[in-house]
């Protein structure tokens, strides 16, 4: 049993064919997966799904690309569901200064704030980072997020930044990115990161593996990257299938 700990069925890519993917998860092993909503539309989806799926869990928050519409009245209603029980973490959030759609002080201000949300609920946070991985480290550390946790949400960084963010206490999430010929950095940072730390994901409908790159990703392909994670790590699949869950279930407070 496979748990995908980062996926966006809540977007318009999975409207026509959304339960027959689901069962095509199933298919693969992927039986437990963290919906990631990132705007108001999407965590509604993200939300009717959890409430729908036994196994379908929600992540919310407010995402760095869209930081310049974020105010008081979206912070009031995050808050608001952040408490439902399905809502296992807040995220994703974060800095992108790839498409650098608000200046870095506004993004900065919105990662703070939601940050201080999690802390204040008690909820580890998704940790979106995108050319921005000194900033990022630093108002994570400046912000005291060992205090709920989290995750570096489809870590791209090598070993030196693996070791820094460890040292936060975050967990360490590896996507399809890590079965790319070229993603070496990946591949090493999946070889060593600390079993209790580890955690794989899709970000479905972006990044799929290996054998499906190019295409459209979904859930169920956790299990490429968990096949990939497993070889280099020099260990079974049902080994590496286990720890993941076994650490989303802690970290999500399942069970
Ligand atoms: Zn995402």
């Amino acid at each position: 049993m496979i748990f995908d700990t980062h996926t966006h069925l809540n977007v318009a890519q999975f409207e026509e064919d959304l339960p027959e993917t689901i069962a095509r998860a199933r298919e693969l092993g992927v039986t437990e997966m963290a919906v990631v909503g990132f705007d108001t539309a999407t965590i509604e989806k993200s939300l009717a799904l959890s409430e729908e799926y036994p196994d379908i869990y929600s992540i919310i928050g407010w995402h760095p690309t869209e930081a310049g519409s974020y105010s008081k009245e979206i912070e009031r209603d995050l808050q608001s569901k952040l408490i439902l029980p399905k809502v296992v973490a807040l995220g994703e959030i974060g800095l992108d200064y790839y498409w650098m759609e608000d200046p870095k002080e506004v993004q900065a201000a919105v990662f703070r704030r939601q940050i201080a949300i999690a802390r204040e609920m008690k909820l580890p946070i998704s940790v979106h980072t995108r050319d921005a991985i000194e900033d990022t480290y630093r108002i994570l550390k400046e912000e005291k997020i060992h205090q709920v946790g989290g995750i570096m949400h489809s870590f791209s960084g090598d070993l030196e930044w693996m070791a820094r963010f460890l040292d936060l206490g975050m967990h360490i999430s590896i996507s399809g990115v890590v079965t790319f010929k070229k993603a070496v950095e990946v591949q090493e940072v999946a070889g060593a990161v600390p079993e209790d730390k580890l955690l794989i994901e899709t970000d479905a409908p972006y990044l799929a593996p290996v054998p499906y790159r190019g295409k459209r990703n979904e859930p169920g392909y956790t299990r490429y990257v968990a096949e990939r994670v497993a070889e280099l790590r020099g260990e079974s699949l049902e080994r590496v299938a286990q720890v993941t869950r076994q650490n989303a279930h802690q970290l999500f407070r399942i069970g």
